[in-house]
């Protein structure tokens, strides 16, 4: 696989600029690089707890209000992209976002609005944010809630991650078993909720990502999981490795270790995106 799509730059959360990006992808060898920000819009994003953690630690860029305030952040930064791509015509340079889905009629159509004006090349689709009690919550709330609670989350989180599958509206899909990150949904009672999301990409076409950015010590593995890779290939879906990437030094980070896994499960990559 010589292009890499899932990655972050400064403006947003990423610390390294879109030319910094391209350049050590270049001498990486890919030929294709996807420029892929953070796009999560909701009207109730700064009454939330990471809303504060994002502002003390200077990446609140990440989160918008409305979908005019995502439109400021995107119009410049895909200008930006469009430029460098101009100056770099050797790499393929494309404009990407990583996408918050919310299920609702007004979220929807605010999404669809601001598509046609900014018209990405690729959009990818995540749940870094589940709805619970009336409240937004993120992965790193759910850590010290009871097991009941816990629980509810991830039943949230995979009904969401299958609703945003159905929608139809992304190319790829974002470190399925996300809650892994702190230890949650491992138990093999979720994997009815892995299969159904898995289905619902297969049925809409999409496909999903495995994401590099998940290697800890105790668990050597990407998002997803072995088992989900498994459903995967049941599913013929197709996959696609993604480093994630903040920062120039964790491009193509682990995907040695990617690429034996498609090997080893007979995975089948996707070639085309939409
Ligand atoms: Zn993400
Ligand atoms: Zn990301």
């Amino acid at each position: 696989m010589k292009y890499t799509l899932h990655m972050h730059t400064i403006g947003f959360d990423g610390r390294n600029s879109v030319a910094e990006m391209v350049n050590r992808a270049r001498e990486l060898g890919f030929d294709t690089i996807g420029i892929s920000n953070h796009f999560i819009v909701n009207p109730d994003i700064k009454n939330t707890k990471m809303y504060s953690y994002s502002v003390r630690g200077g990446y609140s860029n990440i989160y918008s209000e409305n979908f005019d305030e995502v439109l400021m952040r995107f119009v410049p930064l895909y200008y930006e992209i469009e430029h460098i791509a101009e100056q770099n015509p050797d790499i393929k340079i494309l404009r990407g976002m990583e996408v918050d889905f919310f299920n609702n009629t007004k979220w929807l159509h605010g999404f669809e609005r601001v598509m046609q004006i900014l018209n990405p090349d690729y959009i990818i689709g995540a749940a870094h944010l589940v709805e619970y009690n009336g409240m937004l919550t993120n992965t790193h709330d759910w850590k010290k809630a009871d097991k009941q609670t816990q629980d509810i989350f991830l039943k949230n989180y995979w009904n969401k991650v299958k609703n945003a599958a159905e929608s139809g509206l992304f190319t790829f899909m974002a470190h399925l078993d996300l809650p892994k990150k702190v230890n949650l949904g491992r138990d093999e009672k979720w994997m009815d909720y892995e299969n159904r999301a898995v289905e619902s990409v297969a049925h809409t076409g999409g496909a999903i990502e495995i994401n590099t950015s998940f290697y800890r010590s105790y668990l050597y593995e990407p998002y997803p999981s072995n088992r989900i890779l498994e459903m995967i290939k049941n599913a013929n879906v197709p996959v696609l490795i993604s480093d994630d990437a903040h920062e120039v030094k964790n491009i193509g980070r682990h995907f040695d270790m990617a690429h034996q896994l498609i090997t080893n499960f007979h995975l089948q990559t996707l070639n085309k995106i939409k």
